[in-house]
């Protein structure tokens, strides 16, 4: 194993935990361990700590007034929950379903799942040669039938970047369509207007919070289909003994992420730009597939080397990128977002380099040595 410095750029699949988050969770563990059901004192103290973090995190977002936080123990649960628990709750109201083609798994696998098992219909919207849907694609995919619209707000694999609050303004002429929006990649990157959004989910550990927390942010008025029942916790949308030390994690590492986004763009962008400046200069070898909109992720395809050897060779230099994204790399031998758009062959070749404010404009200069000694220097 290589001894140098960790050099870590794969920040999208997931951060490193905040310290401050850290203390935060361990501190309720020792202090408030009691369980936020229970009607004695140490239990309503814990209650009102499950109460603060919604509101904390409610209020990082600016919508105190008009929507609620349901805990989860991730993105992928919150999704789960807001689309299956959505159409089958009002599956009488229509059977027509709306995502885009480049969503990822947690939201594919559940319409897939819709579709194969519960007869509903799917239209996958497609993206252009960058990533982006169509707006127009999307007001002709809306039927009488349609009772729920899904659109990530940034993509985990190109860091492409939705015209959410368009769509959410669009979709409000549509009574009967609910939107809702996988946040996962945006929340403390991209500064978005989620109040015309009905439901979005995000997890704890993709900015600098604890793996296992998580939530699904819903307009109050939107009744669900419970996925976990059971004891009622969370408003009766997702039973199980509450997280608390989870929740308070969370609430302190979006208020944290949040109150930065400002503060990080121009540190990040200087290093995207770092990798696109080398990229660019040398056509020949790699495909561009990201752009400079989102600068948190760079991503492009190996022309002449294959990706799944750089980046065991890079890895081996104690440098950790990713080739496709972390969830499908065990599974799939291509990037379906790569491959949407149009990319052909190059979409078994990715590798993404996910950046986030602890990186340094010297880790990226040390990537850029080893990626260019790797991707020439390499015998196949
Ligand atoms: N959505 C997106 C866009 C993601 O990037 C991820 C994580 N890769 C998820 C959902 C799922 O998150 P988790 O694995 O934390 O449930």
């Amino acid at each position: 194993m290589a001894e140098n410095k960790l050099i870590y750029f794969d920040n999208a699949a997931t951060t490193k935990v905040n310290p401050e988050v850290l203390l935060a969770y361990t501190k309720v563990c020792e202090t408030t361990f009691a369980n936020a059901s229970s009607v004695h004192f140490e239990g309503q103290k814990a209650n009102r700590l499950l109460d603060k973090s919604r509101e904390l995190i409610l209020s990082s977002f600016g919508l105190q007034n008009s929507h609620q936080v349901i805990f989860t123990s991730g993105a992928t649960e919150a999704n789960n929950l807001a689309i299956k628990g959505y159409v089958l709750k009002y599956k009488n109201r229509g059977n027509h379903i709306i995502v885009s083609a480049i969503e990822h798994a947690s939201v594919l696998e559940v319409v897939k799942q819709l579709h194969d098992e519960f007869g509903f219909e799917v239209t996958y919207l497609p993206v252009d040669e960058h990533g982006n849907i169509d707006v127009a694609d999307l007001v002709n995919a809306i039927k009488d039938q349609t009772i729920l619209v899904s659109i990530m707000a940034v993509n985990n694999e190109i860091g492409i970047i939705n015209q959410i609050e368009e769509i959410a303004l669009l979709l409000k002429s549509y009574p009967k369509i609910v939107f809702h929006v996988d946040a996962t990649q945006a929340i403390g990157k991209i500064n978005l207007n989620y109040s015309n959004v009905d439901m979005f989910s995000y997890s704890g550990h993709k900015i600098h919070g604890l793996k296992g927390t998580g939530a699904l942010i819903k307009t109050k008025k939107l009744e669900l289909l419970p996925i976990n029942s059971g004891g009622g916790q969370e408003d009766n949308f997702r039973s199980g003994t509450n997280d608390v030390a989870g929740a308070v994690s969370l609430a302190k590492a979006t208020s944290l992420v949040m109150g930065e986004i400002e503060k990080n763009k121009a540190k990040i962008t200087a290093i995207s730009y770092f990798f696109y400046e080398y990229l660019e200069e040398n056509p020949d070898l790699y495909e561009i597939n990201s752009t400079k909109d989102n600068p948190y992720i760079v991503n492009f395809s190996l022309k002449t080397k294959k990706a799944s050897v750089v980046v065991e060779g890079l890895s081996n230099k104690n440098i950790m990128v990713s080739s496709i994204s972390a969830c499908h790399s065990r599974r799939e031998a291509y990037s379906h977002v790569v491959e949407a758009m149009g990319k052909g062959e190059l979409s078994h070749n990715t590798i993404r380099i996910s950046i986030d404010s602890n990186n340094t404009i010297e880790e990226a200069k040390t990537l850029i040595k080893e990626l260019d000694i790797l991707v020439r220097g390499i015998k196949q």
